[in-house]
């Protein structure tokens, strides 16, 4: 119906994109509101939500009175497509993450990158839909500094799975699953960058068996249905929302308090924005523009760098992306893992340049060598 309503012409189905609605969701007995538009996802407004109720997006059931089918079940399903009225109440069916988490951990071990034609990510960054979007989650997102961004510092902005830490291994300690010299990498950075570090909920697949994640009193249960099912009771209800999820496994893995860097803040996935591409459909990816919009007078397009093992999270700022290996099996790579070493030669050798966004971060691994080369004529 709505549909049918959007496309009857065009420049109703920009208003119906444009336009904030608030929504009424039910959910445990109590009432809570959220704000959409018409361009926002299901993925989008269950994130909303998310932000309400604590009840990850995964988890939620949503029920709308005229809505049957597979619609609202979708995450890509546009809210303009669906008919919401601000005077119907919808009703969230979930669980807080607090008691129980059961994950599939045969789901897809590797998450897919994909490679946007170079006219297709220029167009997604440009589109006034999506800078909307950013302009939105600016206001929306307020992000918590940790401590005090430094004059003249450049700006470096972390994932954490398979970039900092291996999230989909077991092990008895978590640090067993940390990359390779992440201490020394970010020591090192820190000299020359302010440390920023983005999550995102990948983690929430977390295998981690034992007990010793942070003295939790939690056990695990592998049962054998065929798949191999972890069961990770978790007792303690600050684990709520993903923030202190963020905050639990840095603090583990001895980030948040170590004496020779600090960390400036944590974002966690609130913060991303939802694209929709021609090519790839619907993705959530990680705007820049955010944290710029936030330190205006610290940090911009040309003293940042993002390293990602996912090149589609860069697609707001192609130019300040750069695609890290995958940390991945760590057991098997522990050894043998060197990327953060490389990439603190290169952090620091484009440190003493100008516009970090004029080089081509793809090519990162040859700058390295070409300075290293360079060092040893000298
Ligand atoms: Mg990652």
């Amino acid at each position: 119906m709505g549909e049918e309503r959007a496309s009857s012409s065009s420049s109703s189905l920009m208003a119906t994109m444009e336009e904030e609605m608030t929504l009424t969701v039910k959910w445990s007995g109590k009432e809570y509101t959220v704000r959409v538009c018409g361009d926002d996802t299901v993925g989008e407004l269950k994130r909303r939500i998310c932000q309400v109720t604590e009840v990850l997006p995964k988890r939620q059931k949503l029920l709308y009175p005229k809505i049957v089918g597979p619609k609202l079940a979708d995450d890509s399903t546009l809210i303009s497509q669906l008919p919401f009225k601000s005077s119907v109440k919808m009703t969230m069916i979930g669980t807080v993450e607090d008691d129980l988490i059961i994950d599939p951990v045969d789901s897809p071990e590797i998450v897919d990158d994909f490679e946007l034609g170079q006219d297709e990510a220029v167009d997604l960054k440009d589109k006034e839909v999506n800078k909307q979007k950013l302009r939105r989650r600016i206001d929306q997102y307020k992000i918590k500094v940790r401590n005090p961004c430094r004059k003249g510092k450049k700006l470096l902005v972390l994932d954490i799975d398979y970039t900092l830490f291996d999230h989909r291994s077991t092990a008895e300690n978590p640090l067993q699953l940390m990359r390779p010299y992440l201490h020394d990498f970010l020591t090192a950075a820190y000299a020359e960058y302010d440390i920023m570090i983005w999550e995102v909920m990948e983690s929430w697949s977390s295998g981690l068996a034992g007990k010793g994640w942070g003295g939790l009193h939690w056990g695990l249960i592998s049962k054998n249905f065929g798949k191999t099912f972890c069961i990770v009771l978790i007792n303690v209800r600050t684990l709520h929302s993903s923030m202190k999820w963020v905050e639990l496994k840095m603090g583990q893995l001895g980030v948040l308090n170590n004496p020779n860097y600090k960390i400036t803040a944590l974002l966690d996935h609130l913060a991303m924005i939802t694209v929709q591409s021609e090519s790839r459909g619907v993705f959530d990816c990680k705007p820049l523009g955010l944290i710029w919009a936030h330190f205006p007078e610290y940090y911009n397009s040309t003293n940042t760098i993002m390293f990602d093992d996912l090149r589609r999270n860069f697609v707001m700022n192609p130019q300040n992306g750069l695609t890290i290996r995958p940390f991945r099996k760590a057991h098997a790579n522990r050894e043998n893992d060197k990327e953060l070493v490389k990439l603190t030669q290169y952090l620091l050798s484009i440190a003493e340049g100008g516009d970090l966004s004029a080089l081509d971060h793809r090519s990162w691994e040859s700058f390295v060598e070409d300075s290293s080369k360079r060092r040893r004529r000298v």
